[in-house]
């Protein structure tokens, strides 16, 4: 029981386990990665993250070292060989290494890891009680930069967003788009529920295509749950009655602050509540 690192299909225990210092993923973030967990010890949802993986490094013109398919095994093993009741799985696709120059044409040998290790949710109180969040300075970044519908490695733009949430006590950021509009958290979605309605900001707007978010929207449109994908403001989300995030392993989470002041009349709120029980039944069935 524990953690474990597949490296190229090979397996260590977490000492052990060594990339190269001249990694394009060490050296500049030039790398994907997918986060995902087991559920009674099956990955959730594996296709649709191997699917994103696979977008992810077209995004970046990266070839994946192995097929959808391989990696699938891949993580299969490691979730295998961890032995654990349940499992955080990291995937990480490196562009590789090669001399030390930032032409991506130049890159050799690319890596494929996977990491399997003990799932940890965040405390059952957070969810009863509701966590905080701000919104913060670091703007996110351009669809024309680093897209950040690419889960990249390349993460700084949001270590800085959270750096600044965290300095003022909060649990996660929220950064906007350039236009000043609400993008997502730092490893989150984010909804707001205003007028009976389920409101989150439209992949346009440049955020991650979340595979929670995904299912969330699913399940209004399954539960006829009236939503709109629409830009939200600042202010949209400070006043909104109701306020959560969505994220794979923390699944739907509630929002009890905005920018220290309270969300609605209470956390969860209604639909809120709503939507974790229904999101907690797929996430258990599948
Ligand atoms: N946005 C960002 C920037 C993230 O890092 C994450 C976590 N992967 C999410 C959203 C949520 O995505 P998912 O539901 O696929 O975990």
């Amino acid at each position: 029981m524990g953690t474990v690192v597949s490296i190229n299909g090979e397996l260590f225990d977490p000492k052990s386990a060594r990339v190269s210092v001249f990694d394009r993923g060490f050296l500049y973030g030039d790398s994907v990665y997918e986060v995902l967990r087991t559920v009674g010890g099956e990955p959730r949802w594996l296709d649709e993250h191997l699917e994103r993986l696979a977008r992810s490094a077209e995004g970046i013109g990266m070839v994946l070292p192995r097929s959808p398919v391989e990696i699938a095994r891949l993580v299969h093993a490691a979730v295998r060989a961890a032995a654990n009741e349940d499992c955080y799985i990291r995937i990480i696709v490196t562009r590789g290494g090669g001399d030390i120059d930032l032409d991506p044409a130049k890159a050799i040998d690319p890596v494929a890891i996977v990491i399997a290790k003990p799932l940890r949710l965040p405390p059952e109180d957070l969810y009863r009680r509701g966590a905080d969040i701000v919104i913060v300075a670091v703007r996110r970044n351009l669809r024309q930069a680093v897209d950040p519908n690419v889960k990249s490695g390349n993460y700084l733009n949001n270590i800085l967003a959270l750096a600044e949430a965290r300095r003022s006590g909060a649990y996660e950021a929220v950064m906007c788009d350039r236009e000043g509009l609400v993008a997502e958290g730092s490893t989150s979605n984010i909804f707001a529920v205003r007028a009976m309605t389920v409101c989150t900001p439209p992949l346009e707007t440049g955020i991650l295509d979340g595979i929670t978010r995904g299912k969330v929207l699913a399940l209004c449109a399954h539960e006829r749950i009236p939503v709109r994908e629409q830009p939200l403001s600042p202010d949209d989300l400070r006043s909104a009655h109701e306020v959560f995030l969505t994220a794979s392993i923390r699944g739907v989470l509630p929002i009890r602050s905005v920018d220290g002041r309270a969300v609605g009349e209470g956390c969860p709120g209604a639909l809120t509540a709503r939507l974790m029980s229904l999101y907690a039944d797929q996430m258990a069935s599948g």
